[in-house]
């Protein structure tokens, strides 16, 4: 089985993301376990069963350490394009999110004021007022959605919440009125002896359905890069997934596809 990447700090890099640029990790999850309300198939953390334990980090302590890091990249000239919430499980499930949010953004507008703030959320949490005001104010507001079908979202996301269904979270995506990105993971395999796609004909299509019902700012697409908890996953090539997009593309929405 893959390595699982756990992070083992509250601040990560400033490491080059394909996606963001030069981007400083914020892992507001425990540092010596996994917490999410996923459990997808293709985790970097590995499973949830087996990163029990670990308690959310002291707000105060993660805001100081994000203020020393900024400052000493900022005394060394250093770039930096973003700061982003991800790490070790769903940074909305901090108690302490929104004023998190709101301490970052005042942190970033005194060390570099032109990097951006973005949250990586797989959305379980949006319907949460809170949180939705919180993610409301950061620039980019990223959520993951892999399936327009229940039955799909089960199968690679397995969300915790046994009442987890896909037009709740598309209405609070609509919610943000175009101000989020989504994004969908595309992959093909088999888990527990069943199979696993969410590239059928069908599932594009219902998905493209949901993008034009969603209206995101941008939309970024992508596969596998890195190990997967559930070995017998497969990646999908960008000049397929291109073919996915095409017709949103077309339409004239933003589409990214890494
Ligand atoms: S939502 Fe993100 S952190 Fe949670 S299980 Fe899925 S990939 Fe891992």
């Amino acid at each position: 089985m893959a390595q699982p990447n756990i992070f083992d700090s509250n601040i990560i890099g400033p490491i080059h993301s394909r996606r963001l640029g030069i981007s400083l990790g914020v892992n507001l999850l425990p540092k010596d376990g996994k917490v999410c309300s996923f459990d997808c198939l293709y985790c970097e953390c590995g499973w949830n069963r087996d990163h029990r334990g670990g308690h959310f980090p002291e707000a105060d302590a993660v805001m100081q350490q994000l203020e020393e890091k900024l400052a000493q990249m900022s005394r060394d000239g250093d770039a930096l394009d973003v700061i982003t919430f991800a790490g070790n499980g769903e940074p909305t499930l901090h108690p302490d999110f929104p004023s998190v949010i709101d301490r970052t953004i005042q942190l970033r507008d005194r060390y570099y004021p032109s990097a951006k703030v973005s949250v990586l959320s797989n959305a379980t949490q949006i319907g949460n007022q809170r949180v939705h005001d919180a993610l409301l104010r950061v620039d980019n507001n990223i959520l993951k959605i892999d399936g327009a079908f229940d039955a799909t979202i089960r199968q690679i996301d397995q969300p915790n919440d046994s009442t987890y269904n896909v037009r709740r979270v598309v209405d609070g995506m609509k919610a943000f009125k175009g101000q989020l990105i989504v994004q969908t993971m595309f992959v093909r395999g088999e888990h527990d002896g069943q199979r696993v796609d969410n590239t059928t004909p069908a599932e594009v299509a219902a998905w493209c359905d949901l993008m034009r019902e969603i209206r995101p700012h941008q939309i970024m697409v992508y596969s596998l890069d890195r190990p997967t908890p559930e070995p017998n996953l497969t990646r999908v090539a960008k000049e397929e997934m291109a073919e996915f997009v095409a017709p949103l593309v077309a339409e004239g929405f933003n589409v990214s596809i890494a």
